[in-house]
């Protein structure tokens, strides 16, 4: 599917395989991860070994089947942290995808691979019945039973569904800067339908006719996880088919997932390396404060406020944070930036009941006690959904997007309440 086919995979891993400072990274990213699973298997550099190894065929000979490479994989988060930090640019979460859909081949997946990885296919259809889905996933008892079928921790909330999905709120307006595509990502359309309005009113105010794709449409990033790579590729077939008037057209997808942008940025482009369309839309994506600073935005000011900003890790290895952090300073946001690393959820990882107590030690290596030491009235920000539920549950804090951040500062609203802890039953507290 990926790099095994090219031999600049293999260069890669060669190079990969070296001095100790890889496993560390240039801006240390990879460390959390590192300390948290100590031991070289667990390693950028200990799973580059065994995959080339496994490709060498001498020392592991199983191959695709290998027991040694699985394990090694299990506990790599794919946040893609090597990718931006190792001065060879390895990209594990990309291998790890590979080797998944070869090891599966003729094999039955984990549960997991039908609650996490095809969240995309039963969303719309649980989100069109919220108060259904609900019943089981959030009454005593049953949720408890919904938990251990799908191989959901227990001690972890199963997302609610909102009551009405954005798409079915949402109602384009013509703009003088003409049309916007809005990705509203499964996560935000079903789950938080409120930052998906938010950036709407925000693209608005700039100027913009927000629209939607025409079919309902995922990107397919939980599929990576479990090697689903076939479906992968299909999905991005159909959002290819879906979108090629408005890509041809020049019309920019924004979106507010960095998880789901950097399916277009960089797996997009992975799978289809010979397609022009496919490099036309990769260039076309932007996350939404990235397309706001380009197109020269005047921001709301916000003076006077003070936020604790967490880099989703797909963000800062794929978008980077210069626009997100240049667009709440140009607010007068004064913005600390922890250095947290990563979260530990990583999309459906911290859900996963057999990875739950790792997840909450890499949370607890920097960013859940930052969150806790942040005064109540600092907001705290961070776009990924996954890293927002984390913060929920570790530090009983809810975080917002910047899109959220940006409609608080139009409409004015900022309170002192805005920051405040949730009620939420699975929050806990170290
Ligand atoms: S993707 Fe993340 S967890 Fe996996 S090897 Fe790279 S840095 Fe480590
Ligand atoms: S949830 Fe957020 S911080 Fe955690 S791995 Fe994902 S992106 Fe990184």
């Amino acid at each position: 599917f990926f790099f095994f086919k090219q031999k600049a995979g293999l260069d890669v891993l060669f190079r990969f395989v070296g001095p100790e400072i890889f496993n560390r990274g240039r801006g240390g990213h990879l460390v959390p991860r590192f300390q948290a699973t100590p031991g070289e298997m667990h390693s950028p550099r200990g799973r580059s070994r065994l995959l080339l190894e496994m490709l060498r065929g001498e020392v592991i000979t199983e191959g695709w089947r290998s027991e040694a490479v699985k394990e090694a994989l299990d506990l790599c988060l794919a946040c893609k942290g090597c990718r931006s930090e190792c001065p060879t640019h390895v990209d594990m979460a990309t291998y790890k995808a590979e080797f998944l859909a070869h090891y599966y081949e003729g094999r039955r997946r984990p549960r997991q691979a039908w609650s996490m990885g095809r969240i995309g296919r039963w969303a719309p259809v649980a989100g069109a019945l919220p108060r259904l889905a609900n019943f089981f996933t959030q009454t005593p008892g049953l949720a408890a039973l919904a938990k251990r079928i799908a191989g959901i921790a227990p001690q972890r909330r199963i997302p609610a569904f909102a009551d009405v999905p954005f798409d079915r709120r949402h109602r384009p307006r013509r703009g003088s800067r003409g049309p916007v595509l809005l990705w509203a990502d499964t996560f935000n359309n079903y789950f938080l339908p409120e930052t998906a309005a938010a950036a709407a009113e925000v693209l608005a105010h700039a100027g913009y006719e927000v629209r939607l794709p025409q079919l309902r449409l995922c990107c397919g990033r939980p599929f990576y996880d479990f090697g689903l790579l076939d479906e992968a590729k299909a999905a991005l077939r159909r959002i290819m088919q879906v979108l090629r008037e408005d890509i041809e057209a020049g019309v920019p997808v924004v979106g507010l997932e960095p998880a789901c942008m950097s399916v277009f940025r960089d797996e997009l482009v992975n799978l289809f390396p010979d397609d022009g369309f496919a490099r036309r839309l990769a260039a076309q994506t932007h996350m939404l404060a990235d397309f706001l600073v380009r197109e020269g935005y005047e921001p709301p000011r916000l003076e006077g406020v003070r936020a604790l900003v967490h880099g989703h890790c797909h963000q800062k290895s794929v978008f980077g944070m210069e626009a997100e952090l240049a667009l709440l300073r140009k607010m007068g946001v004064d913005c600390v930036v922890p250095d947290s690393g990563c979260c530990g959820m990583a999309g459906a990882f911290g859900f996963d009941a057999d990875k739950y107590t790792l997840s909450m030690a890499i949370g607890e290596r920097a960013l859940l006690p930052a969150v806790r030491a942040a005064d109540a009235n600092t907001l705290v920000v961070t776009n990924g959904y996954s890293c927002r539920e984390q913060i929920a549950h570790g530090a009983a804090r809810q975080a917002l997007h910047i899109a959220e951040v940006l409609r608080l500062a139009l409409r004015g609203e900022l309170t002192e309440n805005t920051s405040s802890a949730p009620q939420r039953d699975d929050a806990v507290r170290a």
